[in-house]
């Protein structure tokens, strides 16, 4: 017995997307998480012959990137229903949470090339989602050396002020941005995307409200790379700087060329990537509770299972409560923004927060179950409790998410 279904009423449809996803992630996710996880130097992740690519390439074949891209792009993102999202989100979460997080980061700059009135940029999402090889990945580059947090509070007082400037910069001549700066070694996908969707100061008397968005090639002559960031967790995703040296981009690429465009849909963008957050880090969460639940069953100490210690019982309750209330309010808020505009940003966020706290404390817990083993590298909840801990970074400090939240409620 694990946690019983109160997913009640799914379709015959629902249901056969989440079992395709399920075994997806346990027979080719998950093992190539683990894998990727161990290698010492990040730059063999994303080396020629890594298990990496085989499963961006399958994660292609079974169309799963084309779940936020519209249908007039060649997507699917209409025939999805909310249920179903979190469904798929949640089953990567448990799985591998690093790979999930390369999966959502991925499709990003196609969902923005879809809405370009270029039909040049509209066709890199066609290409995206004919594409079965993984030849095109993108990435979502917004985080700076010199800004994190104040990329997500840029619509508050403080971050009003001019001399807080992003570092990337795009200057109009002609019909060309010339674009110079730096992203951060934190962009995920970043040495190997072929894409970005590129936020880029336009105004440097606005601060961080004078900003644009662009699609960008991420092969155009003046831009490179840095190494393979090494880090703590998540290591199967990759992460890495991107430099931009007077890069000439063409006038078209920028999609949102105005600040008050693009701050009026920066609700839209937080509520989508903080309810992402919430799905996939619900499902480590609920992967590390099965994991302590069975070995509690297995593990004998005084002469039973653990399980019948009273100690371990209690604990593994709380870890089950913490899961469900998670998945709980990460179901609610998805049915409620995908049919609200504007959607609850506060709601998306404390999916965010809720998740990544649950999933640091229940891997947290699921490692005291474990007793020593839990600390080794031969089980998979110190992993899970690595994982867990860079999500509450990841994509916004979670204190820093909380104060833009309170701004609006
Ligand atoms: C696994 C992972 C994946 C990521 N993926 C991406 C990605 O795909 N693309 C991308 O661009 N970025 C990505 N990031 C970067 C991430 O969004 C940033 O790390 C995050 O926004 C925090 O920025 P920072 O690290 O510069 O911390 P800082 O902003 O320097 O914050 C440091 C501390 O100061 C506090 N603080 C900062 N400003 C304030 C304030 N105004 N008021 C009160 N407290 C404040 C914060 O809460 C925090 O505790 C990723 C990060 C991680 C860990």
């Amino acid at each position: 017995m694990g946690i019983p279904d109160l997913d009640i009423g799914l379709t015959d449809e629902q249901k056969s997307m989440r079992d395709m996803v399920r075994k997806f992630g346990a027979q080719v996710v998950r093992p190539a998480g683990i894998e990727l996880d161990k290698f010492h130097d990040p730059a063999d992740v994303v080396a020629e012959g890594s298990v990496l690519w085989d499963v961006y390439r399958e994660f292609r074949q079974l169309g799963l990137h084309r779940s936020t891209i519209p249908k007039a792009a060649g997507g699917m993102m209409e025939d999805l229903d909310p249920l179903s999202t979190v469904l798929i989100a949640e089953e990567m979460g448990y799985a591998d949470a690093g790979l999930a997080i390369g999966f959502g980061v991925d499709s990003i700059p196609f969902v923005l090339a879809a809405l370009s009135p270029d039909p040049e940029v509209q066709g890199w999402a066609r290409d995206y989602c004919e594409d079965t090889e993984a030849k095109f990945i993108g990435c979502w580059a917004i985080t700076e050396p010199d800004h994190g947090s104040d990329w997500l509070l840029a619509g508050t007082e403080e971050t009003r002020h001019p001399k807080i400037i992003p570092n990337v910069r795009a200057v109009l001549k002609g019909e060309e941005y010339i674009i110079n700066g730096q992203k951060s070694a934190w962009v995920s996908n970043g040495t190997i995307a072929t894409h970005a969707s590129l936020h880029v100061s336009l105004d440097l008397k606005k601060g961080m409200e004078g900003t644009g968005l662009a699609a960008i090639r991420l092969d155009l002559p003046g831009i490179s790379r840095g190494k393979p960031l090494d880090k703590i967790g998540q290591r199967p995703l990759n992460q890495g700087e991107i430099f931009f040296d007077d890069v000439r981009m063409p006038k078209s690429w920028m999609v949102i060329p105005d600040p008050a465009v693009l701050e009026s849909l920066s609700g839209m963008n937080l509520a989508r990537v903080n309810g992402g957050m919430g799905m996939v880090f619900a499902g480590l969460a609920r992967a590390a509770f099965d994991e302590a639940l069975k070995y509690s069953r297995e593990r004998i100490q005084g002469g039973k299972p653990i399980f019948e210690h009273q100690n371990i019982k209690l604990k593994l309750f709380e870890m089950f409560s913490m899961v469900e209330s998670t998945r709980a309010l990460n179901r609610r808020t998805a049915l409620y923004n995908a049919v609200n505009f504007p959607p609850s940003v506060p709601h998306a966020v404390a999916c965010k927060v809720l998740a990544t706290e649950c999933a640091f404390k229940v891997a947290s817990k699921a490692i005291q179950i474990f007793g020593g083993n839990g600390l080794s590298r031969e089980y998979p909840v110190e992993k899970m409790f690595r994982d867990a801990r860079a999500s509450m970074i990841e994509d916004g400090v979670n204190e820093t998410l909380s104060l833009a939240a309170m701004e609006l409620l």
